[in-house]
């Protein structure tokens, strides 16, 4: 066949085939369109899930009569003109294909006004003649798309039911109307009103728009995250640790008000959770990165989903450190949401309670299974013997070792025993024990119930890592260095984090274009397999710019030393010691989940124990 140029239409589709894939992919090019006019109010409409219908009606700037044919060409757009703007571009939109791909593969009719004349209308029929009209219509504009892929049965039968395409356009939508609090939406679907969400100014109205969206549950768990750095801005809401859940599906994540689905983000932020989070559970979150536009690149994927960071590391490093310490202040009385666990019927349908964990997909033992993902990735050599290593690296087995075996009863009977203030006790004060495992305490709301393995685990292991901080420069030249054969990409990544990795007791010397020396390693790691231990890090570096494999590899390897040296079920605890483990539980970061991820005390209030005995109040 000889070399033609191809149609208009045809190139339109052929793009409207990368950048509309469904309804929702074109309620999310019509929002943005509507968010970048500086609209103040959006209104959408759907029909049969967006494929019979979907209108997107704004009052921002409007379009002029003499644009509106152009606003429905190819490469046409008033958002960039060269390529400084393009490389600062703070417009959601700049690359001039919505609009003639979706009026491509639909029946779209565009409505506008600007406000200094008439209103006028424009279908976009493919059809010869169409015709600028005169129509009535405020300030703004409409448009309004129908007939999905009418014209393009292959696309059409890619659609999947009318239920589920709504559920992916409501799904945008609710992700569209977190990224800009200052702007009204409302959402209708077969005539029926579903959302109507008010501009939020004030973190409170915010708050009550995240829960519209997200849940109530989730908002009620939640922390929320405030963060400016020098470069770079952190804001939001997480979830604690014990609301986790089974899919990856509430994750809101914004990078200078664009909502994206970034590898980069996502790691980070799990990386902030990495110790509190059950085996195998996904945090909940909305976070909001801001950053000079000059930073990120937005140009790397045509629905702009996908974004580039130009110090990528740096990102990781301030998002998971934010996260982190975010995190460590979920202990007993640190913040004024739910205990981590409830008793009651209210309680979140996803959080870990007893009916949590049965409904999950991962089975209860995972998560008595202690220990397991440490020994796949290092031999751990016996932890008797590691925890021997560990004091006489780190000193006195006071600072560190468990203080609830009998041997220390004495030092532990010391500690001041008052009948603290509620405010000062938020678990309250100790009652009995239940078999060995459980320990009952009364505070002001009625009854806690505490796992004191758990808690008890919790607390030697961060009695550890902040030892280990103390001591992290400790590195140990291994007796026989190893040599690694590695590509050139990761000898030279290796090479630039030398200064990184040797404050983490790793030093690695290059031997030649494809070769690296580990010559010493960090003490506590010595029988650790250092040769995975290094492919990771390098993986990582090269991936992500930065890593947190010795970190983690540490905080495994301490995790299984604080479980072996905690308190064990069946053993019976003073008075005292009971008190003891309860300050001790308000005084540690993190004390809310064991290093397992699972909580470690649940609160039974008056209210409850009412309920159990049908006690009116
Ligand atoms: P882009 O958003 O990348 O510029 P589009 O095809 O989505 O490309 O839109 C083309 C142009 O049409 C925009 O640059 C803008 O000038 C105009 N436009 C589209 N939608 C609206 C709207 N809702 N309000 C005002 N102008 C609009
Ligand atoms: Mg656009």
């Amino acid at each position: 066949m000889p070399i033609r140029l191809l149609p208009d239409q045809l190139i339109d589709q052929i793009a409207a085939g990368v950048v509309i894939e469904r309804p929702a992919s074109v309620l999310k090019e019509l929002l943005e369109n509507a968010l970048d006019a500086g609209a103040r109010r959006v209104d959408v409409t759907l029909e049969r899930g967006g494929i019979g219908r979907c209108t997107v009606r704004d009052d921002g700037a409007g379009i002029a009569a003499e644009e509106m044919a152009l606003a429905l060409s190819r490469h046409a757009t008033s958002k960039i003109f060269n390529l400084d703007d393009l490389e600062q571009v703070a417009t959601m939109g700049f690359r001039g294909e919505a609009l003639p791909s979706i009026a491509s593969v639909s029946r779209t009719t565009l409505t506008s006004c600007t406000g200094d004349g008439a209103a006028h209308t424009l279908a976009a029929a493919s059809e010869e003649g169409a015709e600028l009209a005169p129509a009535a219509h405020p300030k703004g504009t409409t448009v309004d798309v129908r007939d999905l892929f009418y014209n393009t049965p292959a696309r059409r039968r890619f659609l999947r039911t009318e239920r589920t395409e709504y559920a992916h356009a409501e799904g945008l939508f609710r992700r569209v109307a977190l990224s800009r609090f200052d702007v009204a939406f409302a959402l209708t679907h077969n005539g029926k009103r579903v959302l109507d969400l008010a501009p939020a100014h004030d973190r409170e109205q915010q708050e009550a728009r995240v829960a519209a969206v997200c849940g109530n549950a989730f908002l009620e768990h939640a922390l929320y995250v405030e963060r400016e750095g020098e470069s770079l801005g952190l804001r939001g809401w997480i979830a604690q640790p014990t609301f986790s859940r089974s899919q990856a599906d509430m994750q809101y994540c914004y990078v200078n008000g664009r909502m994206v689905r970034d590898k980069l983000l996502n790691h980070a932020v799990r990386h902030g959770y990495r110790d509190v989070l059950f085996h195998g559970r996904h945090p909940a979150y909305v976070l909001f990165l801001t950053m000079a536009p000059s930073r990120v690149d937005v140009n790397a994927h045509p629905a702009k989903f996908e974004v580039r960071f130009r110090d990528s590391g740096a990102v990781h490093g301030f998002v998971g450190r934010t996260i982190e310490h975010v995190l460590a202040q979920t202990h007993p009385g640190a913040h004024s949401g739910a205990a981590p666990t409830e008793l009651d019927q209210g309680v979140t349908p996803d959080a870990i309670g007893q009916r949590g964990l049965a409904s999950d997909e991962a089975p209860p033992h995972a998560a008595i299974n202690r220990g397991a993902g440490t020994q796949q990735r290092m031999s751990l050599g016996d932890t008797r013997s590691r925890l021997e290593a560990w004091r006489s690296l780190y000193g006195a087995p006071a600072a560190t070792a468990p203080d609830l075996g009998g041997a220390t009863t004495s030092a532990v009977a010391e500690a001041p025993v008052r009948p603290a203030a509620d405010d000062d006790a938020p678990l309250g004060q100790a009652l009995a024990q239940v078999h060995g495992v459980y320990l009952l305490a009364e505070n002001k709301h009625g009854l806690v119930v505490v796992d004191m393995h758990a808690a008890h685990e919790r607390i030697v292991y961060e009695r550890m890592k902040v030892a280990w901080e103390g001591g992290r420069v400790t590195a140990q030249p291994l007796l026989m260095p190893v040599r690694l054969a590695v590509s050139s990409r990761e000898a030279d990544a290796a090479e630039a984090a030398t200064d990184e990795l040797s404050r983490l007791g790793l030093a690695l010397t290059r031997q030649g274009p494809q070769s690296l020396l580990i010559r010493e390693v960090p003490a506590l790691l010595a029988h650790a397999d250092v040769e995975q231990l290094v492919r990771d890090v390098l993986a990582d570096l090269l991936e992500h710019g930065a890593s947190n494999r010795i970190q983690q590899a540490v905080d495994e390897l301490l995790a299984t030393m604080a479980c072996h040296g905690s308190v064990r079920a069946n053993r019976k605890l003073t008075r005292e010691e009971m008190n003891q483990l309860l300050r001790d539980m308000e005084r540690t970061e993190r004390a809310d989940q064991c290093n397992h991820g699972r909580p470690t005390w649940a609160q039974l209030g008056m209210s409850d124990l009412d309920r159990l005995f049908l006690r009116g109040r």
